[in-house]
């Protein structure tokens, strides 16, 4: 797993708890020292910023995207027309394709796959496009992620028994087996496919297979990785005049309402979700009836949260339309290769406090400081929980290099590579000797709390009686001493506030 600067170092004591310095920080600020506020509040106060990160390191993930989509989508309950192209994303065909179960064998599977692209081809040329797994790319490092709860690689052969849905499809070594197995199916019953299909799989050089007889596409060659911006490239690529999208992701809609706006897809697009029986979505229509937020939508979907980008704590979707929606802010510098992060940073930052509600502060470090005093002034029970303020100018920064980062390689996707951006550069780290990235916290020089805080946010008390008088940092601070102290807050510290938590947890667990 990759390494997270999951600690901060207080002389040689490494702290890994996020609460910890925050409360410690509040409860001095309550005690009779005076602390400069607007200096304690530039600074995350904890070892990663938790109103983008969680407890375990993660970015926090949008759990709201398809609000996007449910607010911007205009549906109709059936295609007018008749469809020319279709263009599936073949891994979410993957999880709706009945799967066999009890003995079945990896080919049953194959067999299952084939029937499903068959009933397309009934009615149109299809395009199948799966996503690709390049190692060290920042794709594979959310994927990855997803891959520790089931693990378990397997050597799958079209013969050997297929192993349970959730496995195979969860983790990337076996997912990238499967996708070769299916490319080798279809190509082994190219006389059985009626229509054109082509397959973009894990070679870059997508396959056709036209009655009976099989081409590598050469003039079709992509090297983008995600099967959402494969899809628009080929859409435009290809020029059908109706096409249907099967894909189920609120990237994808936004990246089909984004290039018919543009003009790059000039064909009528309609979208369904590969589940059976659900509505379709059309996209031109969708796209007239937003056009209010269809300069920025792109950009601001990136930056509010997706796959690569952390979402704010509180600031879900729905706030990024509105505030989309109050037409004042440009997004036009996010994702524009010939843009720095610095200027991503000018424009988001305007954006990004309006979700906060804050438009008037000039950085997020202002209203970071203004948000909590008055929540601490209106707050009866203490301070405000610390993922509720917004993160501080530098860990925004790098947060912002990720979504710019995002946002060019979606606004790329006509073309067939994606831009060349070191992700490095944009957001992303990388231990060495290890080919996985994980996000940049802050930069390097970047102190996670003020050195005067972390100085008295421990003591090292070492006398026989130890933490019993003003000699101890944490009894003059009225403070119980903790695990952080050399006493490490236990039964042998004489701080009577020790004693006193200690006594109270006590009580907790005799209850
Ligand atoms: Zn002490
Ligand atoms: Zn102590």
């Amino acid at each position: 797993m990759a390494a997270f600067r999951k600690h901060i170092k207080v002389g040689d004591m490494k702290l890994f708890d996020t609460e910890m310095i925050y409360a410690r920080a509040m409860a001095l600020q309550s005690s009779h020292r005076k602390i400069d506020t607007n200096n304690l509040m530039s600074h995350e106060l904890s070892p990663k910023p938790t109103s983008m990160f969680d407890d375990s390191g993660h970015m926090k993930e949008a759990k709201t995207k398809s609000t996007l989509k449910n607010a911007l989508k205009v549906e109709v309950s059936s295609r007018h027309a008749d469809v020319t192209a279709s263009f599936l994303d073949g891994c979410a065909v993957m999880w709706v394709v009945s799967w066999p179960t009890g003995g079945g064998t990896v080919q049953d599977f194959l067999d299952n796959f084939r029937r499903h692209i068959q009933v397309h081809l009934q009615t149109s040329d299809v395009y199948l496009i799966f996503d690709r797994y390049n190692e060290g790319s920042i794709k594979e490092s959310t994927r990855s992620d997803w891959d520790k709860g089931a693990s378990r690689v397997y050597t799958l052969r079209p013969t050997a028994r297929l192993p349970p849905q959730k496995v195979l499809l969860t983790v990337s070594s076996n997912k990238k087996q499967l996708i070769d197995l299916i490319v080798d199916d279809l190509v082994a019953h190219k006389n059985v496919l009626t229509a054109s299909l082509v397959v973009t799989g894990n070679d870059p050089v997508p396959v056709q297979i036209s009655r009976g007889v099989v081409t590598r596409r050469e003039d079709m060659s992509i090297t983008h990785e995600e099967a959402d911006t494969m899809i628009i490239r080929q859409i435009a690529y290809v020029g059908a005049s109706e096409v249907l999208v099967v894909a189920d992701d609120t990237d994808v809609f936004v990246l089909l309402c984004h290039f018919v706006f543009e003009g790059d897809i000039t064909g009528h697009v309609m979208m369904v979700s590969p589940v059976k029986g659900r509505s379709f979505i059309d996209i031109n229509a969708s796209v007239e009836k937003n056009r209010d937020v269809m300069g920025n939508l792109l950009a601001a979907h990136g930056v509010t949260g997706c796959d690569t980008v952390a979402t704010y704590y509180g600031i879900g979707k729905g706030v990024a339309l509105k505030v989309l929606r109050s037409n004042v802010h440009s997004l036009s510098n996010v994702g524009d290769i010939n843009c720095s992060v610095e200027d991503a940073v000018q424009q988001l930052t305007r954006f990004i406090l309006s979700c906060y509600g804050h438009p008037e502060c000039e950085s997020m470090a202002e209203a970071r400081q203004k948000i909590w005093s008055t929540k601490v002034s209106r707050s009866i029970g203490g301070a405000p929980k610390l993922q509720t303020l917004p993160p501080t100018n530098e860990t925004f920064r790098e947060n912002v290099a990720r979504g710019h980062l995002q946002v060019a390689i979606w606004r790329q996707a006509i073309q067939p590579n994606p831009p060349l951006m070191d992700p490095l550069n944009y957001g992303w780290s990388k231990d060495e000797g290890s080919s996985s990235l994980y996000p940049t916290i802050a930069a390097e020089n970047v102190a996670f709390a003020p050195e005067e805080l972390l100085k008295v946010i421990k003591c090292s008390c070492d006398s026989a009686v130890p933490c019993k008088t003003k000699r101890c940092g944490c009894y003059l601070a009225g403070m119980a001493c903790t695990s952080f102290c050399k006493c490490e807050g236990g039964h042998g510290c004489f701080n009577q506030k020790t004693r006193e938590c200690l006594q109270a947890e006590t009580e907790d667990e005799n209850m």
